[in-house]
């Protein structure tokens, strides 16, 4: 059997191609760590919430990151994510969250504030990390690096389906809007955009299911 405890996968692409589904069935079949990065972007983005601070007051964003304390843990294969020693659970997955994750993002010091927890999980080998910079900027040397898409249809449709089963439904218009402009401001800001690294593979899964993304990838790491 083939050993993947240094293993080092990126996969990289726009918010709702799957990435977080797939890459947590991948970490399964092959006993990895799937490693959600957007859930660190999104926690910096509720402490703003949960202290007031509006979305694009940049000052005191910054200003925050030395209040912040940001700790992972891994718990039966499941992702945990402490702030200030607390639990963040599900108050990092609101539709709130989600649009002050993406404005935290832009900011050079947040990224530059995430760096090292990012890295040091990596160091450790044996993950595979979704995100939108893994391969550019956090493990350039990974083993592995995919950038995966699907249209924007695609993934409001399928974004709906995961909302509605969480009970948490939203208008379809409303989810295809916010993925046209969270797509934008991921693909377009300056710090570190979404963009496929070089020597990435390329996989764009409209026609792909979950089950046959994934044997894809596995395909590809094996
Ligand atoms: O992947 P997820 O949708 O949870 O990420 C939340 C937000 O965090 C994204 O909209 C994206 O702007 C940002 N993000 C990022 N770099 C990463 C992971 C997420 O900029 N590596």
């Amino acid at each position: 059997m083939t050993d993947y405890k240094k293993i080092r996968i990126a996969l990289d692409g726009p918010s709702g191609a799957g990435k977080s589904t797939i890459a947590k069935k991948i970490a399964e079949k092959l006993g990895i760590v799937y490693v959600d990065t957007g859930a660190l972007y999104r926690t910096v983005g509720l402490y703003s919430i949960e202290n007031g601070i509006s979305a694009d007051d940049v000052d005191s964003i910054k200003a925050s990151l030395k209040n912040i304390d940001l700790r992972l843990a891994y718990e039966d294969g499941a992702q945990k994510v402490y702030l200030n020693g607390v639990d963040v659970g599900d108050r990092i997955r609101t539709p709130e969250a989600s649009r002050y994750a993406s404005a935290v993002s832009k900011i050079p010091e947040v990224r530059a504030f995430l760096l090292d927890v990012q890295r040091n999980i990596a160091a450790a080998g044996g993950v595979i990390m979704d995100g939108r910079d893994i391969g550019t900027v956090i493990i350039p040397d990974a083993e592995l690096k995919v950038f995966m898409s699907a249209t924007p249809e695609a993934r409001a449709d399928r974004r709906c389906k995961e909302l509605a089963e969480k009970g948490m439904p939203q208008p379809y218009e409303d989810v295809l809007r916010d993925i046209i402009e969270r797509d934008r401001n991921d693909r377009e800001r300056e710090a570190s955009p979404c963009v496929p690294a070089p020597d990435a593979v390329q996989f764009i899964n409209d026609d792909y299911g979950i089950e046959e993304s994934a044997d894809y990838i596995i395909g590809l790491i094996k």
